[in-house]
């Protein structure tokens, strides 16, 4: 049995320190009732340090948004696996929006999955196909190449920690949530290719969907044998709402 893990991605929220830590107040709250889901919060780089603060002792883990490769160096505005050691379990990689944002190419995706695992970091590598490739029928294509690449630079993927988020672009902050069962198809691919390159690797790994999920939505994909959470953009800012996600990640029967 895979533990769910559900991760809110605040992006560039909440505006102020003091929203930070009441939001990851009130999400260190909702965890605590949920002891079978591992809860992640991922804030913004400046807030990372007060936020795992805060939540230290309780039942809430704290993740990064990206990172870069390098442990040092002249690399304007990043964060080294170095300075999120002790301070982010967790950390996002290849989100479609550094994708399309930042120039994260696959093959970058690929050594920062490797640094986060050298460093001691669960990475959450995001893969997903954007709206014209899916109506290109390119999708499984899309996921194939950008998942091996993200596990490139791994030789063992046992032990590592390591989550897959599948997130389709074109879902992403739009409202239009994948199906479940479109999900849980591209989710088994997933989890076939993870048995190639690690067969008992393959089966710890938690596989989350991403895309416009909402506390109306979750339970979809939790029903799903090979969706093991949620990667949360919009709702994960609204208690309540990620609240019961949480809820039905831990009992994907009972409606959120
Ligand atoms: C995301 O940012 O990874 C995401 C899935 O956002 P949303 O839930 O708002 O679609």
């Amino acid at each position: 049995m895979r533990r769910p893990v559900i991760a809110g991605n605040w992006k560039m929220n909440p505006g102020s320190l003091d929203d930070a830590r009441s939001l990851a107040a009130a999400v260190g709250a909702a965890a605590a009732e949920m002891p079978d889901v591992t809860t992640v919060v991922c804030p913004p780089t400046i807030w990372l340090a007060e936020v795992a603060r805060s939540v230290r002792g309780g039942n809430l883990h704290v993740g990064a948004q990206t990172m870069h490769f390098e442990e040092k160096g002249a690399f304007t505005g990043e964060t080294s696996p170095l300075m999120l050691a002790g301070l982010a379990e967790f950390v996002i990689l290849g989100h479609s929006e550094r994708r399309q944002y930042d120039g994260e190419s696959d093959e970058k995706v690929g050594r920062k999955v490797a640094s986060a695992v050298a460093h001691g970091l669960r990475p959450i590598a995001a893969v997903g196909e954007l709206a014209d490739e899916r109506r290109r029928g390119l999708t499984s294509e899309v996921i194939d190449r950008q998942l091996r690449a993200a596990l490139a630079g791994l030789d063992r993927i046992l032990g590592t920690g390591l989550v897959i988020a599948y997130e389709p672009v074109w879902a992403i902050g739009t409202g239009d949530a994948a199906s479940g069962r479109d999900a849980q198809a591209v989710a088994a691919q997933i989890r076939a290719i993870l048995r190639e390159l690690d067969e008992d690797g393959a089966e710890e790994v938690p596989i989350q969907y991403g895309g416009s999920v909402t506390d109306e939505n979750a339970a979809e994909f939790f029903g799903q044998p090979d969706i093991d959470g949620a990667l949360v953009g919009g709702a994960s800012l609204k208690p309540d709402a990620f609240a019961a996600i949480l809820r039905a990640a831990g009992d994907p029967r009972r409606s959120a």
